[in-house]
């Protein structure tokens, strides 16, 4: 055995006293950050305080035996062969494109706003071109773009921000449209054509045996080791480590010294229903009536075959788990003052949504994560081993 395997099996083996990296969060940041740097002979040590991996993309079977979303439906799309081809390595693929529609005056209607939503609301047998017409004579002059009213207005005008916007908004951020930047509402674009998928990127799809085997598939290295129901707190101190990567929320690290930064919160209500379909989509939006933004069915998402079906009503809070930052000036500030300090923690990295208030989808943070990996791959460990790819 050479000088360099045998300290690579130390590094990689039982008798090692030390772990590289201590990762708070099994979520996609952490889970990918693990499964990289494990990949090269890193020491891994990754917790959660939830029972469980995967973050809030976790799935499980329900007690009808229906594959469902604890913490609401995550549907997978990129633009990104990158992030695609890495997750490929842990899951196979159902092709799955998300169709919702949202319940206004009475209809159910495709949203984003295309043409079928203009004609079939006002009763109009418009063309592509005329609906293009429409909404230029529609449109609000608006000088410059900030917020997520202005997005909407400015494209669609008033009438149809108030009937899909407006309500639905103030009800899933506890603010007005005016309040938010123009990056909220502008994740749903306005079409001219009868394209019904809520996304448009080049890939969609689900793991096709659910997120959670895809993340164990991840997680199943050697050189990685999982402590589920523990706050890191607990044992940040009783377990030594080089270096901590934080996936949770940036302002509790901090103690919150700077005061609370907003997250918004849901509550989830499932239920199970015995008929096989409980609505025409996978999801149902309610801008303007209701405690509850939407409704959503798992088996349209899964393609699971079942004769129940399971869905989940989301019901926007103040308080409670953190899940989504609140994009707007304020907290954009109140968050610099906290990247500041994360930025002066050299023994620290903060990476995901939470620990980066970026309101993200699946794929950025995968994104984000990868790129994470290759800045810490070029910074030497403390021991002065150079990462190996
Ligand atoms: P998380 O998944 O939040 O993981 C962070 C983990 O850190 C958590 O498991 C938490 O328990 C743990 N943690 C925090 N603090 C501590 C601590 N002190 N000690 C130990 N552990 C701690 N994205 C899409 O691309 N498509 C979708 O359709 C989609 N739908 C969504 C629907 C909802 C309702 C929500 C809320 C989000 C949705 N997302 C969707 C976004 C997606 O959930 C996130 O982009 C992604 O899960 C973020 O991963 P993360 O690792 O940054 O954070
Ligand atoms: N939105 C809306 N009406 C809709 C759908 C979305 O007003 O029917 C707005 C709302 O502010 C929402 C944002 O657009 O929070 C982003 O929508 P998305 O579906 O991307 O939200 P997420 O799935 O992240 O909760």
């Amino acid at each position: 055995m050479t000088e360099s395997s045998i300290r690579k099996n130390e590094r990689t083996g039982g008798s090692a006293s030390k772990f590289d990296y201590l990762i708070v969060g099994a979520g996609f940041a952490g889970s990918v950050l693990a499964e990289r740097l494990a990949s090269v002979g890193r020491r891994v040590l990754i917790v959660d305080r939830r029972p469980h991996i995967g973050g809030n993309a976790y799935d499980r079977y329900d007690d009808a035996g229906i594959l469902i979303h604890p913490y609401g439906p995550h549907i997978f799309h990129t633009n990104s062969a990158e992030v695609f081809a890495y997750l490929s390595r842990f899951t196979e693929w159902r092709p799955y494109q998300h169709r919702v529609l949202a319940s206004v005056d009475g209809q159910e209607l495709p949203i984003p706003i295309n043409l079928d939503t203009v004609n079939r609301l006002y009763g109009l047998n418009l063309t592509a071109f005329q609906v293009e017409e429409f909404f230029a004579s529609v449109a609000e002059p608006v000088e410059k773009v900030r917020t997520s009213e202005d997005v909407v207005v400015g494209k669609v005008g008033r009438d149809l921000y108030n009937k899909f916007f407006r309500g639905y908004t103030r009800k899933q951020w506890g603010l007005d449209p005016s309040e938010l930047d123009a990056s909220v509402t502008a994740r749903v674009p306005t079409r001219t054509n009868r394209d019904d998928r809520y996304f448009a990127d080049t890939y969609q799809a689900m793991p096709l045996h659910g997120y959670t085997r895809m993340f164990e598939a991840m997680l199943a290295h050697p050189n990685i080791k999982v402590m589920l129901n523990t706050d890191y707190r607990e044992i940040l101190h009783l377990i030594p480590h080089d270096h901590l990567i934080y996936t949770g929320p940036v302002d509790a690290f901090f103690e919150y010294q700077y005061g609370r930064l907003p997250y918004r919160s849901l509550e989830f209500r499932h239920e199970t229903h015995d008929m096989p379909q409980f609505q025409p989509v996978g999801t149902v939006n309610f801008p303007n009536d209701y405690a509850y933004t939407r409704i959503s069915e798992f088996k349209h998402i899964t393609g699971q075959r079942h004769e129940r079906t399971s869905v989940v009503y989301e019901y926007p809070q103040a308080e409670g788990d953190p899940y989504y930052p609140v994009p707007r000036p304020e907290n954009a500030e109140l968050y610099k003052k906290y990247e500041a300090l994360a930025q002066a923690q050299p023994d620290v990295t903060f990476v995901g949504r939470l620990a980066t208030y970026r309101y993200y989808n699946m794929d950025q943070v995968v994104a984000q994560a990868l790129t994470t990996f290759k800045k810490l791959q070029d910074q030497p460990v403390k021991e002065g081993e150079p990462l190996q790819v």
